[in-house]
């Protein structure tokens, strides 16, 4: 009998009516279960049960809510490997690398207990005579977070922490190849005393995220993933009125300057580039080596190091890179690596057509690195999500810069260098959403704000951070006069402070 993976609604774990996707485990290829896709009917039940729970929760006062996401830390600290093998079992990623996700993701937990801090107001006295001013950043309601396979922790963890602590509640639509991890999730918030109804969790495709944008109870909505559905999903949740920001894809760029470390340029490249098999929205995809000698020193020093990359399941505690998530994204990255070749692209290390002995029906790929990359090419405009390295050769640094500032996407970038005039007039003008100096994946604490720019991100808020606290709520400013026996008179005239 395969296990059906069930929706979490009002706090328990129910079971779907309609139809259900088969779950595989990424390193054998074999089905573990097949999850539940929920209907337009099962999403409004999961939204009538945040809308219900609403009143009661924004009334919790912060520091209750901030109580309960501190037992939620605890939790998640203590169970952190239950939950990484259960990332592992369904994306597929190396344990140590679930851990590290689950680690980023239990950092918005602990910003979000700063609840009572971050939700203080402005207060100014005597805005007029006697008049005083106050703003209020207010919750917005039930609020919809839409995620990707590829940190099915994280991912939700950007959002939902930080919109509970804003005393919203919350429907959560997990990727449906990997939805296990939301369930826990669900589960734990639970176990810490959240109230039901707060936390929900529909399992879904399309028909389930059409049912979120178009209800008239969802007040904003959170999505991550692939740029087309991140349009579609901010263009559809706007139209219907509601707060929305959309992350989509990515093609991060990394300049290697002449005088930079090159060691530390190889190691910064082979995590960047291979670390989670390629799939992360701020992995390097493309290495601009600027000068033929550091791209002849570049090409000479990977090779090697791409070739010993070590591929296997990501329970072996060896594996440095874990398979693909499913067999149509092994076959879609493979095409892309057909597609370099035939466009003309120097194929310096093929990691097409791997078996790995016991994991035959694994989605593996091994690290595969492109020299003599041009920016027509398909597989330096697209975005590939795999572990694919396109090294694109730059005559200097304004070539480099003009490669990152044409190209559609603007998640991430970097630069590795010595040169501080360099790096600060990267800084400045790069346009990108974020940026690392001899950093190569700089992804933001989660007390700053993560968010790209360009076809990376739709709308105006990134995510977690003071951003995070500004999307999920709403500002209220109050002006009153006290005492009320003054009496100004009528006033017909706009006031002003004259
Ligand atoms: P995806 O766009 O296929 O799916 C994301 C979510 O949208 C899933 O929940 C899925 O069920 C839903 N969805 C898929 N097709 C839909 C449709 N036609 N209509 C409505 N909803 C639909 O993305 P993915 O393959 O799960 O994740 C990989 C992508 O996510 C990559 O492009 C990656 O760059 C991106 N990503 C971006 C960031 C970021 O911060 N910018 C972070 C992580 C991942």
């Amino acid at each position: 009998m395969t296990e059906i993976i069930p929706h979490f609604v009002a706090g328990r774990r129910v079971a779907g009516s309609a139809r259900t996707a088969p779950v595989y485990n990424p390193a054998t290829g074999k089905q573990t279960a097949a999850v539940g896709l929920a209907s337009a009917a099962e999403v409004r039940g999961a939204v009538e049960a945040a809308a219900a729970a609403f009143p009661a929760w924004s009334e919790t006062t912060p520091l209750r809510r901030a109580r309960i996401l501190n037992k939620f830390l605890h939790i998640l600290e203590e169970r952190g490997d239950e939950l990484a093998a259960v990332i592992t079992a369904e994306h597929g990623k190396v344990h140590s690398d679930a851990l590290g996700e689950i680690q980023r993701g239990i950092e918005v937990v602990e910003f979000a207990t700063s609840a009572p801090q971050l939700l203080k107001s402005e207060f100014t006295e005597n805005v007029g005579t006697r008049i005083d001013s106050h703003s209020l950043r207010q919750p917005l309601g039930v609020v919809a977070g839409i995620t990707p396979f590829n940190f099915p922790a994280m991912v939700p963890m950007w959002m939902f922490p930080v919109a509970l602590a804003c005393g919203n509640t919350f429907v959560l639509k997990p990727s449906e190849r990997d939805p296990s991890a939301a369930l826990l999730l669900a589960d734990w918030l639970k176990e810490a005393g959240l109230p039901d109804g707060v936390f929900n969790v529909v399992n879904g495709d399309k028909e389930a995220v059409d049912a979120l944008l178009t209800d008239p109870d969802v007040q904003a909505v959170s999505f991550v993933g692939s740029t087309p559905i991140a349009r579609y999903v901010y263009e559809t949740a706007t139209r219907t009125g509601k707060r929305a920001q959309a992350l989509g894809g990515a093609k991060n760029h990394m300049i290697v300057m002449p005088d930079a470390d090159m060691d530390q340029v190889v190691d910064a490249l082979m995590g960047a580039a291979y670390g989670s098999a390629g799939e992360r929205c701020m992995a390097i995809s493309v290495a601009v080596p600027v000068g033929e000698k550091t791209a002849d020193e570049l090409i000479a020093r990977l090779t090697p190091r791409v070739r010993a990359l070590k591929v296997g399941p990501g329970t072996d505690p060896e594996s440095e890179m874990g398979p693909l998530v499913t067999a149509q994204h092994l076959a879609k990255v493979s095409g892309y690596v057909d597609a370099g070749v035939a466009e003309g692209a120097k194929l310096v290390v093929d990691g097409r057509g791997l078996k790995l002995q016991g994991y035959e029906g694994g989605y593996f790929i091994g690290g595969t690195l492109f020299d003599d990359v041009t920016p027509d090419m398909k597989i330096y405009k697209e975005e590939i999500f795999g572990p694919v390295l396109a090294v694109v050769r730059a005559p200097d640094y304004a070539t480099a810069a003009k490669l990152i500032n044409d190209h559609e996407y603007g998640n991430g970038t970097a630069i590795f260098t010595r040169d501080g005039d360099a790096a600060r007039e990267f800084a400045h003008s790069i346009k990108v959403g974020m940026i690392g100096i001899n950093v190569p994946i700089p992804v933001p604490m989660a007390f700053h704000s993560f968010g790209g720019w360009k076809a990376s991100l739709f709308g105006d808020h990134h995510m977690h951070g003071p951003e995070g606290v500004r999307f999920y709520t709403k500002l209220k400013t109050i002006t009153s006069r006290w005492p009320t026996g003054i009496r100004a008179g009528a006033e017909f005239v706009m006031p002003t402070m004259k």
